[in-house]
């Protein structure tokens, strides 16, 4: 080579390394990085005519094709569809020897091809066409940080043009550029699940703290009402007792809703939660609910207003009491001025449809969007603690859903809300036997 032909040489291969480089630190995702970066070399370096990336997948134990450029090839996509296993082929070999090889003739390629699996050979010959039989082939293992992910091929059409030695060292450092922008990208997706891992652990011990918390407040006035009873000085009245007994007994119900909700939210999150099919009516388990809950309160009225002959659906009636409880209780706890819960159920073919309003507090449009999202609770304006574990409304739309049915809200803020939930029929027989006839 002429100094005058060297200094060209050396001029283009700055050109084409600063081409590339300035690809590699554009800040995209990695296969759209690489598509790019293909495109340049195959635009800037002037013997290749084509290049792929192929990276080697560890969960099915093969190389795929990342990233491929090659204008005179219209099929070069078909190359998409390559499946090479270890040591198969080029690609192989050259990943299983960690070295990089010049292909510096036709009948080099050809060898060096012998054990390619006649599927990959039928998909090269597509995406090359057979009249145009490759001048020159290099190959060239990606590593970074002992960390081996792939081979980086380029080929030449024109034997004029075939790849020798001295190019090698160029070769290779392209090959170091993409390996350290596939490293980069894996560095910031592990840094990445890191990171969620890190926000999932504290969101986790963020919630337990809140659960314990609002776990021990009705037990602490258990505790308070228990020890105030107890006490042998003061004697009191029968009316006292009774009241004290019944503060009680509705902490109690508390204490057992929300452990129930924590439970059950457990069972949700592993996919456990099993539903024993039944035929149920309804309004007769609402019924049940609303004697639980109307004794808690005085300053609520709740009432049902079912039709006559409301239908018998397809369910779980222990779950299904546990969305009643659910939502019923949020309708006392939210109304803390008291007033009606109306329960209303109606036919809407193929599901029926169950409403419970209440003229309480009412839900912002903004605090409706996450409502049923597991720990959510709306922060009181007033700052009065209403007690919660954010688990009441997750847990009803899990059972609804697993039921085949929907949940849903409306309100205004002030004017008290209405809680929805659907469910189909399932087309039951009317013949069978409903659980609570
Ligand atoms: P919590 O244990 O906090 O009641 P839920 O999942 O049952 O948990 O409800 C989530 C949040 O939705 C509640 O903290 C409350 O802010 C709001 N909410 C639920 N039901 C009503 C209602 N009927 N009226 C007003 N706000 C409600």
């Amino acid at each position: 080579m002429s100094s005058g032909s060297r200094e060209t040489y050396q001029t283009n291969e700055l050109h084409v390394l600063t081409e590339v480089a300035k690809t590699l630190t554009a800040h995209q995702p990695l296969p759209e990085l690489l598509t790019a970066v293909m495109a340049r070399i195959v635009e800037v370096l002037e013997p290749a005519a084509f290049g792929v990336v192929l990276l080697w997948d560890p969960s099915e134990g093969v190389f795929r094709p990342q990233a491929m450029c090659g204008p005179d090839f219209p099929n070069l996509e078909a190359l998409r569809q390559l499946s090479l296993q270890e040591g198969e082929s080029v690609t192989g070999k050259v990943y299983a020897q960690g070295e990089a090889v010049i292909l510096g003739h036709a009948g080099a390629i050809v060898t060096a091809m012998d054990n390619i699996r006649p599927a990959n050979r039928e998909v090269w010959s597509q995406a090359l066409g057979s009249d145009r039989p490759l001048s020159s082939l290099v190959a060239v293992p990606l590593w970074a940080s002992g960390y081996k992910f792939g081979v980086l091929i380029l080929g030449t059409l024109f034997s004029q043009q075939a790849f020798s030695a001295k190019d090698m060292p160029f070769v290779q450092t392209l090959a170091d550029l993409i390996a350290l922008a596939i490293e980069r990208a894996r560095l910031e997706s592990e840094a990445l699940s890191v990171q969620e891992a890190e926000r999932a652990d504290q969101l986790r011990a963020e919630a337990l703290a809140t659960l314990s918390h609002e776990l021990r407040t009705p037990l602490g006035t258990i505790k308070g009402y228990c020890t105030a009873l107890l006490l042998g000085e003061i004697s009191w009245s029968r009316e006292k007792q009774h009241e004290f007994l019944q503060l009680i007994e509705s902490e109690c119900e508390n204490l057992e809703t929300m452990i129930r909700n924590v439970l059950d939210s457990a069972l949700i999150d592993v996919g456990r939660l099993t539903l024993e099919y039944q035929p149920v009516r309804l309004e007769r388990l609402a019924h049940e609910v609303v004697d639980e809950m109307q004794v808690l309160t005085n300053i609520h009225h709740i009432v049902l207003d079912f039709p006559a002959d409301f239908p018998l659906v397809d369910a779980d009636p222990a779950r299904l009491k546990q969305v009643f409880r659910n939502i019923i209780n949020n309708a006392i706890k939210y109304s803390p001025e008291g007033g009606l819960v109306v329960i209303h159920g109606q036919v809407r073919p193929p599901d029926v449809v169950i409403s419970i309003a209440d003229q309480g507090v009412g839900i912002s449009p903004e605090d409706l969007i996450p409502l049923f999202e597991k720990y959510f609770r709306v922060k009181s304006p007033t700052g009065y603690h209403i007690p919660g574990t954010g688990l009441g409304l997750p847990v009803a739309r899990a059972i609804i859903e697993a039921h085949g049915g929907h949940i849903w809200a409306e309100s205004k803020v002030g004017a008290g809300s209405t809680l929805y939930f659907s469910l189909p029929r399932q087309g039951l027989s009317v013949t069978m036997e409903p659980d609570h006839a």
